[in-house]
C-alpha cells in the first residue's frame, strides 16, 4: 500500500514531537506522566477548554498538591476551589474519586479497573490509561472525532456516527510506531485536532495527514463532522433574593447536596419554571421566605445555560437592620468581601455582580441608588433597561 493511501502514526509522531503543546500537566518529552495531574486534568477538560482550565488546574496544585491531599480535604473546600467552572456533579466524583484511588493505595493502570472508579467514563479511562501508563489505547473525545470523521469522511451524522468513528479511530492506534508509543500517540491526536484541524477553516496544508485525508481530497473538511440538529433548549425562569443586612453582610443559603449545582451555594429564591415569575408572585414569594418588611427592589437578572436548559433569574435586592433568627435559620450571612471562598457557581456570581455598588452604598447607608429605585409598574417594564444577558456554559 502507497504510504499516502493510510494515515501513518510515525508521520503524526513526527509532527507532534516538533510541535506538541506545552500543557501544565502534561509530561515534557522523556518524562513519565504524573497519574493525578492527567486524571484531574481530563476531568477537568469535560465540556470545559483548555484555556478556562488552566488556572482551575493550577489552584486545584497548589490547594491539593497529591491525590491523598484531595482525599483528605473536606468536601465543601473542594467544592469551593471549583466554582465556576461548571457541571459540579464532575467536583464531588472528583472528590469521590479522590478517596477511592487513596483507598486503593494508586491509580489502577487498567482502562477497566480505570472505568470502575466514580466519574470516570468511557472516554476519560482509557485517555488516563493511555496518557499515564502507556496503555495502547486511542480515547475519543471531540477533537479525536472531528480529525477521524474527515480522515475516513464518514459523513453519518452524529451521534449516531459514533461507533463508526471509535471503530475507525482504534484503527489509527493498530499501527506499530502508535503502540510503541500509546501516550504521545493519544495526545498527538489531541493536538492535531486542537491546532490544525479545528472546527472551522482546517489548516491543511500543515497537516502530517494532508495526503491520506479523504475529507481533504474531496474539499468537505470544513462540512465533517456532520452533526443532528439539536432539539430547541427549553427556557426556565426563577426569582432570588439579595437580602443584606445593616453589616453589609449577604444572606446566602447551601444547596441540597445532590442535583443541579448540589453542595453549592445559591441566594434564597423561587423554584424554576417555564413561565416568567410576575411582580405580584416575586413579592408573595419573598414575603414567604422572608416574613419581614423589606423594600424589594429588582436590580435587573441573568442569564445561564446550562446542558439541557437555559435559565433567567431576576435579581431582587433589599436591606433589613438584622436579620431575624427565623430567617436565619438554616442560612448564612456573609460580608460581600468574604464571597471569593463560597462555592458560588458562576450563576449566582453574576447575580450578585449586578449592582455591585447599590450594596457598598446599602452597607454605608448611604442614599438610595438609581439600582435601587423601588419597583413601579410591571416588574418587566421595570427591569428592560436594565437586563443582563450573558449566556454560559455549564451544568
Ligand atoms: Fe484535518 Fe485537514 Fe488534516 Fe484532514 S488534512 S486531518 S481535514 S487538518
Amino acid at each position: 500500500m502507497p504510504r499516502s493511501a493510510r494515515p501513518s502514526a510515525r508521520d503524526l509522531l513526527l509532527w507532534y514531537d516538533r510541535h506538541r503543546r506545552i500543557l501544565p500537566w502534561r509530561a515534557q518529552a522523556g518524562e513519565t506522566a504524573d497519574p493525578y495531574h492527567v486524571w484531574l486534568s481530563e476531568i477537568m477538560l469535560q465540556q470545559t477548554t483548555v484555556a478556562a482550565v488552566m488556572p482551575y488546574f493550577r489552584r486545584f496544585l497548589a490547594l491539593f498538591p497529591t491525590v491523598q491531599a484531595l482525599a483528605d480535604a473536606p468536601e465543601e473546600r473542594v467544592m469551593q476551589a471549583w466554582a465556576g467552572l461548571g457541571y459540579y456533579a464532575r467536583a464531588r466524583n472528583l472528590h469521590r474519586c479522590a478517596r477511592a484511588v487513596s483507598a486503593l493505595g494508586g491509580f489502577p493502570r487498567t482502562i477497566e479497573a480505570l472505568r470502575a472508579l466514580p466519574g470516570i467514563g468511557a472516554y476519560t479511562a482509557p485517555a488516563i490509561a493511555a496518557i499515564a501508563f502507556g496503555v495502547p489505547a486511542v480515547p475519543v473525545d471531540g477533537n479525536v472525532e472531528r480529525v477521524t470523521a474527515r480522515l475516513f469522511a464518514i459523513d453519518t451524522p452524529l451521534p449516531a456516527a459514533r461507533p463508526a468513528l471509535a471503530r475507525a479511530a482504534a484503527t489509527l492506534g493498530q499501527d506499530q510506531e502508535a503502540r510503541a508509543r500509546p501516550s504521545d500517540f493519544a495526545q498527538a491526536l489531541f493536538d492535531l485536532g486542537a491546532t490544525l484541524c479545528t472546527p472551522k477553516r482546517p489548516a491543511c496544508a500543515l497537516c502530517p495527514w494532508q495526503a491520506p485525508c479523504l475529507a481533504r481530497k474531496a474539499g468537505t473538511a470544513d462540512l465533517l463532522p456532520v452533526k443532528a440538529a439539536k432539539p430547541v433548549r427549553p427556557e426556565r425562569h426563577g426569582a432570588v433574593f439579595r437580602l443584606t443586612d445593616r453589616e453589609g453582610r449577604i444572606l446566602l443559603q447551601r444547596r441540597p447536596p445532590s442535583g443541579l449545582l448540589g453542595g453549592m451555594t445559591e441566594l434564597p429564591g423561587t423554584a424554576w419554571r417555564d413561565t416568567p415569575w410576575s411582580r405580584d408572585e416575586a413579592l408573595a414569594h419573598s414575603q414567604a421566605l422572608f416574613p419581614l418588611p423589606a423594600d424589594w427592589t429588582p436590580v435587573g437578572s441573568v442569564r445561564h445555560v446550562f446542558t439541557h436548559f437555559g435559565l433567567t433569574l431576576q435579581v431582587w435586592s433589599a436591606r433589613c437592620d438584622i436579620v431575624p433568627a427565623p430567617v436565619l435559620q438554616g442560612r448564612m450571612l456573609r460580608p460581600a468581601d468574604a464571597l471569593a471562598g463560597e462555592a458560588l457557581p458562576s450563576l449566582m456570581r453574576k447575580a450578585l455582580d449586578l449592582a455591585p455598588g447599590a450594596e457598598a452604598a446599602i452597607g454605608r447607608g448611604a442614599k438610595r441608588t438609581a439600582a435601587t429605585t423601588p419597583i413601579s409598574g410591571t416588574l418587566s417594564s421595570v427591569a428592560t433597561g436594565r437586563l443582563k444577558r450573558g449566556d454560559e456554559r455549564c451544568g
